[in-house]
C-alpha cells in the first residue's frame, strides 16, 4: 500500500475573532506524483487549507503529515518552526501574484538563488541550476539580471514557477496559479505545470475557483463549499457527473464558452479524457 505523501485529516482552521470556521473538517490525501485539484467559489476556504499545509496558519484541530511525518500538530505549534524550515524544500507553494515569491527589488537570478543559497548549495552551483531552471520555464539567461517588472505576468509567473521548482520539491501548493493571467496564457503556464509534473515527479495541491482549468490538470477534484467537502472524485466525473447542486452552480457559473478560449483550452493537456472544445 502506497502511503500518501500528503494527508489532511479532520483540518479546522478558525481565525482569531471570527465567529465561524474558515474551514471545517477537511480531510484530504495527495499521492506522491498525483494532482489533487481543491475547488469552491471565493471565501469557501481553499487559500486556508493551503496557508495550512504551508505551516502559514495554525490549525485548530486536525492533523497535518508529510511523507508520514506530522507537519504540525495543535498542540505542538511552537516547536513546529523547525520542521516548517526543514521541509521547506520539500514543498513549496505558487500563489495568483508572482510577488508574494518575487521580490521585487531583486534580480531574477538573485532570487532564484536564494534558495539554494539557503540550502547549501554554492555559487557556481546555484547559478548552473538557475540558468537551467529558467530556461526549462521558457525564459532567456539574460533574465538573470533583470527585475520582476521588466516581465509580462505570464513571465513573472514562469519565474515563479523556476523558484517553486529549483529545490526540487516533491509537492507544490498551487494556489490560484493562472487566474490573474489571459486565458491564451493560462493554457500555457498550465502546460508548463503539466510537463514539470511529468519530468520532475511532481505532486500537486491545485487550488482554483474555476472548475473549468483544475479539470484539466488533477486526477481527483475535491469541491468545498462554506469550509467543507462537498463533493470528490475523479477529475472527469466530478466535471461530467457532478452529484451535488452546488458543483453544478460552480460549473454553470464556469466563463460561457467562447472560440478564442475554446482555442486556447484544447492546448491543455487533458488526463483521462477529451480535449475540451
Ligand atoms: P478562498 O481561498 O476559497 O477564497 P479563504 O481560505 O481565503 O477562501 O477564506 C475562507 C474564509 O476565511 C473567508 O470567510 C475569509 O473571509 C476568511 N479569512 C481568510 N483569511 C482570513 C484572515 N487572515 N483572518 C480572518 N478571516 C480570514
Ligand atoms: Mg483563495
Amino acid at each position: 500500500m502506497t502511503e500518501p505523501l500528503l494527508q489532511v485529516s479532520d483540518l479546522t482552521v478558525r481565525y482569531r475573532g471570527a465567529d465561524r470556521a474558515a474551514v471545517s473538517g477537511v480531510s484530504l490525501d495527495v499521492l506522491a506524483g498525483e494532482t489533487v485539484g481543491l475547488v469552491g467559489e471565493s471565501g469557501s476556504g481553499k487559500s486556508t487549507i493551503g496557508r495550512a499545509i504551508l505551516g502559514l496558519v495554525r490549525p485548530s484541530a486536525g492533523r497535518i503529515s508529510f511523507a508520514g511525518k506530522d507537519i504540525d500538530a495543535p498542540t505542538s505549534w511552537r516547536g513546529s518552526a523547525s520542521l516548517r524550515v526543514a521541509r521547506a524544500g520539500a514543498v513549496q507553494a505558487i500563489f495568483q501574484d508572482p510577488y508574494s515569491s518575487l521580490n521585487p527589488t531583486r534580480t531574477i537570478g538573485s532570487s532564484l538563488a536564494e534558495p539554494l543559497l539557503a540550502h547549501g548549495f554554492g555559487r557556481p552551483a546555484s547559478r548552473t541550476r538557475v540558468t537551467a531552471m529558467l530556461e526549462r520555464v521558457g525564459l532567456p539567461v539574460a533574465a538573470m539580471q533583470r527585475y520582476p517588472a521588466q516581465f509580462s505576468g505570464g513571465q513573472r509567473q514562469r519565474i515563479a514557477i523556476a523558484r517553486a521548482l529549483v529545490l526540487a520539491p516533491r509537492l507544490v501548493v498551487c494556489d490560484e496559479p493562472v487566474s490573474a493571467l489571459d486565458l491564451s496564457i493560462q493554457a500555457q503556464v498550465l502546460n508548463l505545470l503539466a510537463e514539470m509534473q511529468a519530468e520532475l515527479g511532481l505532486a500537486y495541491l491545485f487550488i482554483s475557483h474555476d472548475l473549468a482549468v483544475v479539470r484539466h490538470l488533477a486526477h481527483r477534484i475535491l469541491v468545498l463549499r462554506q469550509g467543507e467537502v462537498v463533493e470528490s472524485g475523479p477529475a472527469e466525473q466530478v466535471y461530467s457527473q457532478p452529484k451535488h447542486t452546488y458543483t453544478r452552480a460552480l460549473l454553470a457559473a464556469a466563463p460561457i464558452p467562447d472560440p478564442a478560449v475554446q482555442h486556447g483550452r484544447s492546448l491543455l493537456v487533458s488526463r483521462g479524457g477529451q480535449a475540451y472544445g
